[in-house]
């Protein structure tokens, strides 16, 4: 168990003026911001980040979708962060997730769910890899 996750906040929850109210939930969770990053990804990139399900159907729509538009990226803090901000974001689905979740509050479908977050501590520090160099983590 480590206390590192990564997540993003996902183009369609940015481009509807999202991020503000996400990163104060984030923070309200006690989850501590440890570095921070507004970009957009190209397609391969967003392939490669998401290439652990390029067989899977949705795998396309995914890629088009996390490439569409700015997106921001952090790494978070917490003790077992991983399993902590899965359950502080709730179910995949919308539509599926508690109450008061960050995904149930800004997420509008399966597909765009307003953020992602790792589902494990080796997956989170090659996430976090991806996104970020050393020089800019505090
Ligand atoms: P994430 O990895 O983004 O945190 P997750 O771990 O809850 O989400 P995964 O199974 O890893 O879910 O799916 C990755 C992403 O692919 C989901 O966040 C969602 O945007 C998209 N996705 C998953 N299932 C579907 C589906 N049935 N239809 C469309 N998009 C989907
Ligand atoms: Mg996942």
């Amino acid at each position: 168990m480590s206390n590192i996750t990564f997540t993003m906040i996902k183009p369609a929850a940015v481009a509807d003026g999202h991020t503000g109210a996400i990163l104060a939930m984030i923070s309200d969770g006690g989850f501590k911001i440890k570095a921070l990053r507004m970009l957009q990804l190209s397609q391969a990139e967003a392939g490669a980040f998401y290439a652990v399900h390029r067989e899977r159907p949705f795998y396309t729509e995914l890629v088009e979708s996390m490439s569409s538009g700015p997106i921001v990226a952090a790494i978070l803090e917490k003790e077992d962060a991983v399993q902590a901000y899965r359950d502080y974001i709730g179910a995949t689905n919308p539509a599926e997730a508690r109450e008061d979740s960050i995904r149930k509050l800004y997420g509008k479908s399966i597909g765009d769910n307003a953020v992602h977050g790792s589902d494990s501590d080796e997956n989170a520090i090659i996430e976090s890899n991806f996104f970020f160099n050393t020089m800019d983590r505090f």
